[in-house]
């Protein structure tokens, strides 16, 4: 007797946010970025760093969406690859 297997269950499962993998190194340089000191900021924000045109770093400084901070955090645009 064949039988089907059923799809892993899903249901239950907290799997709402998809894990972003980071961008670890600085795409211009080839140079690595320093580890983040503050937590990861949820999508909802990083949707509004977009919009307000200021990012925080990975070290918490407040840089460009597009740039990374004077100690060498990137915005956390960038370690994420969302720009
Ligand atoms: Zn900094």
């Amino acid at each position: 007797m064949s039988h089907l297997h059923p799809p892993p269950a899903s249901c239950g499962d907290t799997l709402e946010e998809e894990f972003v993998p980071h961008v670890t190194h600085d795409p211009d340089t080839g140079l690595p970025w320093p580890a983040p000191t503050v937590p990861e900021p949820e999508f909802i924000t990083l949707a509004q760093f977009i919009i307000e045109g200021a990012a925080e770093a990975t070290d918490g400084c407040l840089v460009a969406p597009d740039l990374v901070c004077r100690h060498g955090h990137p915005s956390w645009l960038l370690r994420l690859g969302v720009i």
